[in-house]
């Protein structure tokens, strides 16, 4: 079979109408579509944050802040000051965030925004997301993870703001991506499917892909759960030595599920050297994790964010490891509530691909086509890719992050806090809204 890449301006021509097709349904020129969406990222949330990646700004007119998922973040509102104590500035209210707490020595590195890209493999999407993600983690002064598809050679122009992730697969895992890396990941489970492992299907697994996972064409990739050689505390452990020797100076992080005794994992992660503790919840995930899987295994974020920032309190260790939260989290009113319940910042993805287009149809592993996502996201598809250009992505992301850090800025402002560190443990500052109140 011959196949025919596109020319650059019919690519360029069918982009543009299909943005401002897009950009149409975000701004209300198209009514409400009937079939967007679902209760924890409803339509009108998914077109508000089309219309911040657009704008740089949050809406008047469309809640951009919570969904409709009866539980969790979308039932918590903040207890905010009356108007009159609101701060009257809010341009230096402080959103950094310092991720190594530990005093030993390895890389200081304090992130602009309290989040960063989590891993989204080059596989699972394309070079064209995975380099719009790199380029806007640099413009913010923050990090992506690579995801567990090794590391293409285009990321090395912002390996400055590049976790390398090491997964149960060890796909792509090599001495140089360690040592390029300022920040090395640990990826022990996922949220959206613990126990499960991952897998790529064959037609997204082609000749690229395959090259940088060290694999063949089209053959199914798994990585299986867990990692065969980590059963105790000791072993993960020695796991983290072994990226020490690698990279002395890489802040070494542990991403890990929300099971019943995460509490305990945490901790242990502490003691075996992890600079940064990343908890994924049971409600993350791409279309791509099995639905039987998504929100019915893992603990929600929203409960083992404060059982875990307690647990690490109680053993006196909380101040010198960093804890993010992922798995669910959609917006900066998210982000703002995992903090005041005890997490110092969260990792986003689902988030990334919206502000780029996505529509949460759920056809990422291929869809009726079988070459994955028709918005050219989660495809390797050599034509579908071609959808998404890295000028236009880094632009739609750049806006929404501007837009996101804007309304960080405004619910600190409006509880009276100077900095976002400030606002780590406050649940005091949240509080629960029953159906009664009728919100
Ligand atoms: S296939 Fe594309 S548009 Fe649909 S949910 Fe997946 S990333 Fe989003």
């Amino acid at each position: 079979m011959t196949i025919v890449k596109p020319s650059d301006a019919l690519i360029h021509k069918t982009t543009h109408l299909m943005q401002e097709g897009m950009n149409a349904r975000a701004f209300g020129e198209y009514e409400m579509p009937e079939a967007l969406g679902d209760a924890r990222w409803t339509d009108e949330l998914i077109l508000s944050t089309w219309y911040m990646a657009e704008t740089g700004e949050v809406p008047d007119d469309m809640n951009f802040k919570t969904g409709k998922s009866d539980g969790g973040f979308d039932r918590l509102r903040f207890r905010f000051l009356a108007e009159g104590e609101w701060l009257d500035h809010s341009e230096d209210i402080d959103t950094s965030l310092p991720l190594n707490r530990r005093d030993d020595g390895k890389n200081e590195i304090e992130i602009d925004i309290p989040w960063y890209g989590g891993g989204m493999s080059y596989g699972s999407v394309s070079i064209n997301v995975m380099m719009s993600r790199a380029k806007t983690a640099k413009l913010w002064n923050t990090f992506m993870s690579t995801g567990e598809g090794g590391y293409p050679t285009e990321l090395y122009e912002v390996k400055e703001n590049i976790i390398t992730q090491v997964a149960t697969g060890y796909f792509g895992v090599e001495e140089e991506t360690i040592q390029a890396a300022p920040i090395v990941e640990l990826k022990y489970a996922q949220g959206a499917k613990p126990g499960l492992g991952g897998h790529l299907l064959a037609a997204k697994a082609g000749e690229e892909v395959a090259k940088i996972r060290g694999s063949v064409p089209f053959v199914s990739l798994f990585s299986p759960f867990p990692f065969h050689s980590t059963y105790s505390v000791e072993d993960h452990s020695k796991h983290l030595d072994w990226i020490e020797i690698i990279n002395p100076t890489a802040l070494l992080a542990v991403k890990v599920s929300t099971p019943h005794d995460v509490d305990m994992v945490a901790v242990g992660s502490y003691y075996a050297g992890a600079h940064i503790i990343h908890m994924d919840g049971g409600y993350g995930g791409t279309g791509a994790a099995p639905e039987i899987a998504k929100k019915n295994i893992a603990m929600p974020i929203e409960l083992a964010i404060p059982k875990v920032h307690k647990f690490l309190q109680k053993e006196g260790v909380r101040d010198e490891v960093t804890l993010i939260a992922s798995g669910g989290v959609r917006t900066a009113d998210d982000i703002a509530k995992a903090i005041a319940l005890g997490a110092d910042g969260c990792v986003l993805g689902t988030t990334d691909l919206v502000g780029m287009g996505c529509t949460r149809c759920a056809n990422c592993e291929g869809g009726p086509s079988g070459r994955g996502c028709p918005w050219g996201l989660t495809t390797t598809d050599i034509e579908l890719q071609e959808w998404l250009q890295q000028d236009w992505g880094v632009k739609r992301l750049d806006n929404l992050y501007t837009a996101m850090q804007w309304r960080l800025r405004d619910i600190l402002r409006k509880l009276g806090l100077n900095s976002v560190q400030e606002l780590t443990g406050r649940t005091d500052l949240l509080r629960y809204i029953g159906k009664e109140d009728g919100e």
